[in-house]
């Protein structure tokens, strides 16, 4: 039972504080659950959402260097670069794509492949990047994790 009549028409109040500027590259809203979360703490989580526990999409070098000891990570095979064997064409052509991929990203293919440390073991780690034609196989990821296979 109500008491006092719903009032009716009251429109929008007007904001008693002015809105703070939230500086850009700090913060981060959770796509999940919408917490904002701070960046440096997401990194240090390994962007999994503190609250709701949301993996967020982490870059492959970024992978690499979590898992590996603190001398980090060695890259093979760098200046490896995907052909246009099939000569695909969609919306843009596929040598646009991975031009514009490449520059997007600084990568030049989905997939980064070379030798770390783990505990002190010598290891062969590849990780896929999503950031890079979703982390599409091209031929680079073939001849890379080939290349894993045979060296050492
Ligand atoms: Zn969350």
């Amino acid at each position: 039972m109500a008491v006092f009549p719903k009032p009716q028409n009251l429109g929008k109040l007007p904001s008693r504080t002015k809105k703070k500027e939230i500086p850009e590259g700090l913060w981060t809203k959770c796509p999940s659950c919408g917490e904002v979360l701070f960046n440096k703490e997401l990194e240090d989580n390994l962007m999994v959402c503190g609250k709701c526990e949301h993996h967020m999409t982490i870059s492959a070098w970024s992978r690499l260097l979590s898992v590996c000891d603190e001398n980090g990570f060695e890259e093979l095979d760098a200046s490896l670069s995907s052909v246009d064997i099939l000569k695909f064409t969609g919306v843009t052509s596929y040598p646009d794509r991975l031009k514009n991929y490449k520059k997007k990203t600084g990568l030049t293919d989905a997939v980064t492949s070379g030798w770390g440390e783990m505990d002190g073991i010598r290891v062969s780690l590849a990780a896929m990047d999503f950031n890079f034609l979703g982390g599409s196989m091209g031929s680079v990821v073939g001849r890379r994790s080939r290349g894993q296979l045979s060296v050492g």
